[in-house]
């Protein structure tokens, strides 16, 4: 006898063809049947009248890796049918922590994870220790987390000897599972990484048969050169490289959209192994210090606090501001674009910008930015406005953009549901398949689901999940196309997404009749093994 039947629904396989009304039976894990009307016994028969049947959801671009062991169930993902994050992106990871480079690290994380502990581990006793999750689970070894290890947060090239120990805490990392190296190269340690340093450690990947992702080096003024650095690693190595979240940040850079997408269009045309992913909002979230010139960061987080102090150091903070724009961000038309997400220390200030907090203590606003770093003692998160929406939505009306959120999964009670997060947490996939496909119509149903389940799952090598096929394991989420959709707002981020009411993982149901049912099937995926 099958776990599960799923009848009656609407099957969307996540190959980009259109759907059709099937039944699916389930057992031990995996799919085993795929009929038009299936008249096999189960243990439990669900419902799916009116509804879509997809695989599960594939969050390709995650932070989860800070929200997981404080909240193993995911909801945020969940709810909207994600079964899979990929975590330890942008070049940051938890692991590996050698001891005397823990404090730093802790540091560092701070605005990303806050209220995590971390202690030193090596990569695999890291993913050993990882908790049991509701979603399976991705794990990406992070460049600035290797930079930090060897060089600090110093702004030089590394030496040979570094380098070859990069390469030997990455090769540890990908023999205990890790999928691949995400870096973060528009920000400290990472931004003072070269092309051949990336190209070093993608070597490493290659004798794996290992992936690269990257937050390229520039979002904003510089951003055709910057994809085109990442796409030159594909190029020189055959590695694949997903290319993070993208997007034209900064008023200068909008409208680009199309030429950049020609960009990475282009480089696939040439047979090169490079995927790109986005998240559908204009609205992306940092640390503040990283809108700040990289140089501001230079030998760590005490070393910064101690210079934002100065007078002199303000002075040349504002005009490279007035010159060049925000790091990574381009040029906004004010702080008032910028608001407080996570304040560790000044909590009260969530959701006010950085405009507001400097017109109510009447000081000059980049004053106001600093001060506010000081007494938060560099840990805050923010949100910036710095997309236009029209951009937003050519990245994502591409078939094949891959979908990301570039979040953390939280929940609405709880260590997680602290502060104004991005709503992208709670909202992204659900918002592709709702306000995207059907309030904009810049999607069919089955192209968003293909961008989200089978292109995702074919980015990343997996061959036996993303598709529903028999055989598969048993990814699925099952949705009301009429209702899905995100809540999740930045005034009112804690709200979980409406319209799936069935999740299963590993053949294990997760979310039953709209409700997480506590299970935590979920598994961590190895590159090998
Ligand atoms: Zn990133």
């Amino acid at each position: 006898m099958d776990d599960l039947l799923i009848r009656g629904g609407h099957l969307i396989d996540g190959t980009g063809a259109p759907g059709r009304d099937c039944d699916m039976s389930v057992s031990t894990g995996r799919i085993v049947a795929i009929e038009r009307r299936s008249s096999r016994p189960a243990h439990r028969e669900i419902d799916a009248r009116g509804q879509v049947v997809a695989p599960g959801l594939i969050d390709i671009h995650t932070h989860s890796d800070f929200t997981l062991p404080l909240n193993p169930r995911a909801e945020s993902k969940v709810r909207q049918g994600v079964t899979l994050e990929v975590v330890g992106n942008c070049g940051f990871s938890a692991a590996p922590a050698l001891p005397e480079r823990l404090a730093m690290l802790r540091e560092y994380l701070a605005p990303s994870a806050p209220g995590l502990e971390r202690s030193e581990t090596t990569f695999a006793d890291y993913v050993a220790a990882f908790p049991a999750t509701s979603v399976n689970v991705i794990f990406q070894v992070g460049h600035n987390t290797l930079r930090l290890m060897t060089a600090g947060m110093e702004s030089r090239p590394v030496t040979a000897e570094e380098l070859a120990e990069m390469e030997r805490l990455l090769a540890e990392a990908l023999a205990a599972g890790a999928w691949g190296l995400s870096s973060g190269l528009f920000t400290a340690p990472g931004c003072h990484a070269d092309g051949a340093e990336i190209l070093a450690l993608a070597r490493v990947l290659r004798r794996h048969g290992a992936a690269y992702s990257s937050h390229v080096r520039d979002e904003a003024n510089r951003g055709r050169e910057a994809v085109r650095e990442a796409v030159a690693v594909a190029e020189a190595t055959g590695v694949h490289v997903q290319i993070a979240h993208l997007k034209l940040s900064g008023i200068d850079n909008w409208g680009g959209a199309g030429r950049m997408l020609e960009e990475i269009a282009a480089a696939r045309r040439r047979g090169l192994p490079v995927d790109c992913d986005a998240y559908p909002y204009d609205t992306a979230t940092n640390p503040l210090r990283n809108l700040l010139p990289r140089w501001v960061v230079e030998g760590g987080i005490a070393a910064m606090l101690e210079r934002l102090a100065r007078r002199e150091v303000r002075a040349r903070i504002r005009a490279e501001i007035e010159r060049d724009g925000l790091n990574n961000f381009g040029r906004i038309p004010s702080w008032d674009v910028v608001r407080i997400a996570v304040a560790p220390n000044l909590p009260h200030e969530a959701g006010r910008t950085l405009g507001e907090i400097a017109r109510r203590r009447g000081v000059d606003p980049l004053d106001g930015v600093c001060d506010f770093l000081i007494t938060d003692r560099g840990e805050t998160r923010i949100l910036i406005r710095s997309m236009s929406e029209a951009d937003v939505r050519e990245i994502i009306g591409a078939s094949w953009v891959l979908v990301g959120s570039d979040a953390n999964a939280l929940a609405t009670s709880g260590p997680t549901s602290r502060g104004k997060p991005h709503p992208r947490s709670y909202g992204t996939h659900a918002r592709l398949l709702g306000h995207f496909v059907r309030d904009l119509g810049v999607l069919t149903l089955p192209a968003a689901i293909h961008k989200t389940t089978g292109a995702a799952a074919a980015a990343l090598g997996l061959t036996d999940r993303g598709v529903l096929r028999e055989g598969s394991w048993a990814d699925v989420v099952v949705f009301d196309p009429a209702r899905i959709g995100d809540l999740a707002t930045y005034d009112d981020p804690h709200r979980y997404s409406v319209g799936v009411s069935t999740v299963v993982v590993n053949g294990e149901v997760v979310v039953d009749g709209g409700d997480h049912t506590g299970t935590l099937p979920g598994r961590r995926l190895r590159l090998t093994g």
